[in-house]
């Protein structure tokens, strides 16, 4: 057909693209996609939602997001990966998986406040049965696993009140009655624990944190080495609609690049300033898993090969709530605002008290985000604003 006989509409719908043949580089190509071209009707017929080398609609995946599956399960130590449009996403995508109307879910008590209230929201409105677990409890998780309990949540840290659980432990425990264990394993990045080492069965990131590191994109991930695990993850996803978008891909992809250097520079800046607030009077407690006054250190010690940039602090009780708001609003240089991994340190107080079934500690709870800036110019903030308490 020559392009006098077609019309423009056609000729504009065909532009005369072809991918350049011999063009070499190290970026992903940002693959855009709705609808996936079959070679011929038997390929469309024979297409798979769970056959990764074949493509079937852009909400499931195109080369872009591919490849981003590839990297992240290779960082976790698994064999799969399925993003979610944020991590949120991607615990109610475990959650939807491996869970129905009947099943029982542990939760532990300092678990990412979102994955406890859908918990809550199972419970109410679709049959399933949610307890909240203390997160120490290590192998006594044994007596709490009912006939019905289905799937095992864990977090080390818990990401406000930082204490390190047994996972080993508990995933002993729950593989001896056939239950499966998921961890949300955002605080770590998957750097500095690897899940499937210490007997995880599905590990969960908030791609949106570490990985991305702009502060800017928000991803989820839930990786797993088992090949049928990944088919229940798959299904799921299908049935959901939890695509991600090309763009927001290949910022993830691009973050990943610089992702250790990134982590190592939090944690070592983190542990600086852990170690000065220390020293501080107005500070009772370190909540930072490599300090002794964090519940699970030890754990943490034998476990983990490193930690990033968020810690909490929990002030001396002689301080009010007022007094710690104050703190807070006069930092210049932490922001008040939630999530981390980017290069900006942020600071939220926390009334944890409500946040838990219980909790014996008097003294309020602050969260660090160590950001990128320099170390001292970040105690500098934090001493004028404890000086003027
Ligand atoms: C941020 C976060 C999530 C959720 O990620 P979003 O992308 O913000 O939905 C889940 N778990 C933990 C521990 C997180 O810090």
């Amino acid at each position: 057909m020559t392009d006098k006989q077609q019309g423009s509409s056609t000729t504009i719908v065909h532009p005369a693209y072809e991918s350049p043949d011999g063009f070499s580089a190290f970026p992903t190509a940002i693959h855009h996609a709705s609808t996936v071209l079959f070679k011929d009707v038997e390929a469309m017929r024979a297409r798979s939602w769970l056959n990764k080398s074949t493509y079937t609609y852009g909400l499931h995946g195109t080369p872009t997001s591919f490849q981003l599956e590839g990297e992240i399960a290779q960082i976790e130590g698994g064999n799969h990966c399925v993003l979610a449009p944020s991590g949120l996403a991607a615990i109610s995508l475990v959650n939807m998986a491996f869970l129905e109307a009947g099943d029982d879910v542990l939760v532990p008590d300092n678990a990412y406040g979102p994955n406890k209230e859908q918990g809550a929201w199972l419970q109410r409105s679709f049959g399933i049965s949610v307890r909240f677990y203390d997160p120490m409890i290590g192998s006594g998780i044994a007596d709490l696993i009912l006939p019905n309990t289905k799937l095992i949540w864990t977090e080390a840290p818990g990401s406000v009140s930082m204490e390190v659980a047994d996972v080993p432990a508990i995933c002993a425990a729950a593989h001896s009655k056939g239950v499966l264990v998921a961890l949300d394993n955002t605080w770590s990045a998957g750097l500095a624990f690897k899940p499937f080492e210490h007997g995880v069965d599905i590990s969960m990131q908030a791609l949106t944190k570490y990985q991305s590191g702009g502060s800017d994109v928000l991803m989820g991930a839930v990786i797993t080495k088992d090949v049928e695990l990944n088919n229940r993850l798959l299904m799921a996803h299908m049935r959901l609609g939890l695509g991600v978008g090309m763009d927001d891909v290949y910022l993830v992809l691009r973050g990943l690049q610089s992702m250790k250097l990134r982590f190592d520079a939090h944690d070592a800046a983190a542990r600086k300033l852990a170690t000065w607030l220390k020293s501080r009077p107005e500070i009772a407690k370190v909540l930072h898993p490599a300090w002794e006054d964090c519940p699970g250190h030890e754990v943490w010690k034998r476990d983990f090969t490193g930690a990033g940039g968020l810690f909490s602090v929990l002030f001396d009780e002689k301080y009010s709530e007022a007094q710690t708001d104050q703190f807070v609003n006069q930092l210049k240089l932490f922001k008040i605002g939630f999530s981390w991994g980017g290069s900006h340190s942020l600071c939220v107080p926390y009334r944890i008290e409500t946040m838990r079934q219980s909790w014996s500690d008097k003294g309020i709870l602050v969260r660090f985000n160590i950001g990128l800036e320099d170390v001292e110019d970040l105690i500098a903030d934090i001493e004028q604003s404890l000086n003027s308490l």
